[in-house]
């Protein structure tokens, strides 16, 4: 059994029975099964299923909020707009546009292959897993099992052990909606479930979670070259520059750093504020993080941690950095922190990039803020650590802000707002360096989940081809006629000649 505490109250709320692990094999057997029919609908068949699953969960909102708030201790609005709202949205972008996305479509066919076509064809992988983690266990669940179901997979999930009641709720909400069975299955459990259905060779992984797990799946799918994509985790820089509307910017830093604790792939963990505004930044901020209310009451900001070994890390790091020197401008040293899993939230100054609270990602509400002297040095400071998932760029220099956002070694970047990328599902989303590999939303995050395969047509009139046998006496007129095929001005005449000639020696 997993036991479910509420990490906001510390009270027991449930139990979740583990998927025994004897049951990998059957789970991927019935994935298999189904896929035989499943894949067969064409998307918009399959697209009525997920209208199904859109009504019932906004007929459902309200209890999915309060399950969602519950269990991750996040507040009632962020479980709404955050979670709920992007698997909506998820739901409609499929809906609307798998069909054109996995349409097969004709490409141009090169001179050289007269008298063919060309076409791409989307193609189905089979069972794909699906990992995924605690801080938004709903979007960052549903999200890719519409993509991978909407172009025809079928689906075996394994939720975060962390917020199982989530998971359950998930399983439950795809049984109502009428899923045919074996097409979606939830398999619940911590890292050993996870890892066992790893090795259960799916025909895809699509991971979200940490770096570290991030590395071991990607090795166990190495041995059987089973493709993934891993959304692993961030330091996410902003930068504010001395002409950015600071009250907007102060605003934005505070809700960017402490929107769900902290706990977000693309927090801001890092802000730089140009030098001549620093002190007047500082202040404007702090003043935005004093108004802000914590709890667990339908008006409060700032919800509880939701993990509790999260809390050691926020811990390690906080202390690492004032015993470096660094100083604390809002929050407390943690060992005045009070029992329980709300976290002060925290700023400091006087922090370096040897420092693990600038190299290493926090999670947690921490925030520190560092002064930057001009474009070169903030760009080279962002781009300074092994993460490379998001980040933001604060000015009202629309070209400033441009030529930074190009230079960042980021997945995406934000000008004068932060973290939205990822609720346009029209955007590919994921990071660079350590952040990730492979995209998903827009139409790489459909097309991901199928084999791209090419066709070429011929119409099968002709007896041969000019580039079969026999070669006898066709080498200089091959050299001939490419020649004049790729020379900087391409002489028809000589190509015709030559095509023709070298189609008399077949
Ligand atoms: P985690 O890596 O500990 O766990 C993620 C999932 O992997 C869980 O379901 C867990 O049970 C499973 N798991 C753990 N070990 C496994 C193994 N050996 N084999 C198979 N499965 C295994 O991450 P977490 O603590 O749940 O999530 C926090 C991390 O996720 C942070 O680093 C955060 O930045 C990252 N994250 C990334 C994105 C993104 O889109 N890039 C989004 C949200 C969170």
């Amino acid at each position: 059994m997993l036991t479910v505490i509420a990490p906001a109250t510390g009270k027991q709320i449930g139990d979740i029975p583990e998927t025994p692990i004897s049951q990998v094999d059957i789970f991927y057997q019935k994935g298999k099964n189904a896929f035989l029919q499943w894949s067969k609908l064409t998307v918009l068949e399959r697209a009525e299923y997920l209208l199904k699953l859109k009504t019932i969960i906004v007929e459902q909102m309200e209890e999915i909020v309060k399950i969602i708030s519950e269990d991750t201790g996040k507040v009632v609005t962020e479980a709404l707009i955050a979670d709920i709202m992007p698997t909506l949205d998820g739901i409609d972008h499929i809906t609307r546009h798998g069909e054109k996305i996995l349409k097969r479509k004709r490409v141009k066919t090169p001179l050289l292959l007269i008298g063919k076509k060309s076409f791409i064809e989307y193609m189905p992988r089979g069972v794909v897993l699906i990992i995924s983690p605690w801080n938004y266990p709903m979007q960052l669940a549903m999200v890719p099992m519409l993509s991978a179901l909407g172009s025809g997979n079928t689906v075996i999930l394994k939720p975060s052990e962390v917020t199982p009641l989530v998971g359950k709720c998930i399983e439950d909400l795809f049984i109502k909606a009428g899923f045919p069975d074996g097409v979606v299955q939830v398999a619940h459990g911590g890292k050993e479930v996870g890892a066992a259905f790893t090795n259960g060779k799916p025909d895809y992984i699509f991971f979200t979670g940490s770096v570290r797990t991030g590395k071991i799946i990607q090795q166990v799918a190495a041995k059987d070259l089973i493709p993934t994509t891993l959304e692993l985790g961030g330091k996410d820089p902003m930068i504010v520059f001395a002409d950015a509307h600071l009250e907007r910017a102060a605003k934005g830093a505070a809700w960017a750093a402490f929107t769900n604790s902290g706990q977000v792939c693309m927090s801001v963990e890092r802000l730089y504020v140009e030098k001549t505004i620093y002190p007047q930044f500082l202040s404007l901020l702090k003043k935005e993080i004093m108004d802000l209310k914590q709890g667990n009451d339908q008006d409060a900001d700032v919800g509880s941690m939701t993990f509790p070994a999260q809390l050691q890390i926020v811990k390690d790091q906080l202390e690492d950095a004032l015993s470096n020197g660094a100083q604390l401008e809002i929050g407390l040293p943690p060992e005045k922190w009070a029992n329980g899993m709300f976290l002060p939230l925290t700023v400091v100054t006087n922090v370096n990039h040897q420092m693990k609270i600038i190299q290493e990602e926090s999670f947690g509400p921490l925030l520190p803020v560092i002064a930057l002297d001009n474009e070169e040095e903030v760009i080279s400071l962002a781009n300074d650590t092994v993460y490379g998932l998001n980040a933001s760029v604060w000015t009202r220099d629309k070209e400033k802000a441009r030529r930074v956002a190009s230079k960042l070694v980021s997945g995406a970047v934000v000008i004068n707002d932060a973290i939205i990328s990822i609720a346009n599902h029209g955007l590919p989303f994921g990071g660079a360096k350590q952040s990730g590999i492979g995209r998903y939303h827009g139409e790489a995050g459909i097309r991901i989940f199928c084999h791209e395969k090419s066709i070429v047509e011929d119409n099968g009139q002709k007896k041969s081809e000019i580039h079969w046998y026999p070669y006898r006496d066709k080498f200089p007129l091959f050299l001939q006629l490419f020649k004049s095929y790729f020379q900087t001005n391409r002489d028809w005449v000589r190509f015709v000649q030559y095509y023709l000639r070298i189609l008399k020696k077949n």
